[in-house]
């Protein structure tokens, strides 16, 4: 027995080593990956459910490595937040994203992830104010999206900085709403322009009656508190009906518009050339 202990041991060490290995290896990417351009932005449109007018997009990075190929965000943005590179990556999506929407015919919002790292810079709002200034992006049409996580560290300081970017006129959506530990303290803390309920509801809500039960709460509880509710991962005409008849506001998912670069994206075509 103990040495099969041993060869467990033994095994579960050399598998330790290659997971740190492989971690160590792609940041060595991710850094080169910065410094090499290797980052794109797509867009995923976002709807009025009543209207079926276009409110807004998100943007979503997306990884070209020559090497690895198309890393989804899953598999590096979180190792980004750990290694810190998320500061200058983050910084790239804001520009990028800002400076690509200032050029929009449509006077629609554009809808930016923020990561917790991003927001406990002390200097993140002069830099948004400078980003802002430097594209001519109007503040109004920008909106950034947080998850609650961003808010738990440093519940204060998280607070003080969302409150100065709502300052600057820049809108504030909760995003993933429904799946942290306390989405209505988090809800109850902050003034937010839109709670996005998120995409694991609408996998549930024509099978589950407490999913639906659920998402027909926070429709309510957005209503009372006068703050519009965007349902996510919308793929299927019946999800749409239902969240028609339930009074959502906006709606957001492949049935709606996959993520997609820019140029692939009608009605988005430039109006001015970008800087
Ligand atoms: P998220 O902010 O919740 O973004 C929505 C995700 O759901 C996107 O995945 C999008 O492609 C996907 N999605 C949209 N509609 C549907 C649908 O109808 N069905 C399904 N199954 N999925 C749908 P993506 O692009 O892989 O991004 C994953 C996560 O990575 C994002 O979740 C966000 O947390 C993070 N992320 C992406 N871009 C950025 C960024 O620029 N900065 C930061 N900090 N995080 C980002
Ligand atoms: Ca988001
Ligand atoms: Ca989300
Ligand atoms: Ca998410």
């Amino acid at each position: 027995a103990k040495a099969t202990i041993g060869q467990t041991t033994a095994y579960y060490e050399a598998r330790m080593d290659e997971q740190v290995r492989q971690r160590r290896a792609l940041t060595k990417d991710l850094w080169t990956a910065i410094a090499q351009d290797q980052f794109r932005l797509h867009y995923q449109v976002q709807k009025a459910v009543a209207t079926g007018e276009v409110t807004g997009y998100e943007a979503l990075l997306r990884w070209q490595s020559p090497e690895r190929g198309n890393v989804p965000p899953a598999d590096f943005i979180p190792l980004a937040e750990s290694c810190g590179a998320i500061l200058p990556l983050g910084d790239w999506v804001l520009r990028a994203a800002c400076r690509e929407a200032a050029g929009w015919p449509s006077a629609c919002k554009i809808a930016v992830n923020l990561s917790p790292l991003q927001l406990s810079q002390p200097d993140f709002v002069a830099r948004l104010a400078a980003i802002l200034t430097e594209t001519g992006l109007s503040p109004q049409r920008l909106e950034l999206e947080i998850t609650e996580s961003t808010i738990i560290a440093d519940r204060e300081r998280a607070l003080a900085t969302l409150r100065d970017i709502k300052a600057l006129g820049v809108t504030v959506a909760i995003d993933d709403f429904g799946t942290g530990y306390s989405s209505l303290e988090t809800l109850r803390s902050f003034p937010f322009d839109k709670i996005k309920l998120d995409r694991s509801f609408m996998t549930e809500v024509e099978t589950s009656p407490q999913a639906k039960a659920i998402v027909r709460a926070i429709l309510a509880l957005g209503r009372s508190l006068d703050v519009p509710v965007l349902a996510e991962g919308v793929e299927t005409a019946d999800q749409l009906d239902l969240l028609a008849r339930e009074g959502c506001d906006e709606a957001q998912g492949y049935l709606l518009g996959r993520p997609q670069p820019v140029g692939a994206i009608a009605g988005l075509k430039r109006m001015v050339a970008p800087a």
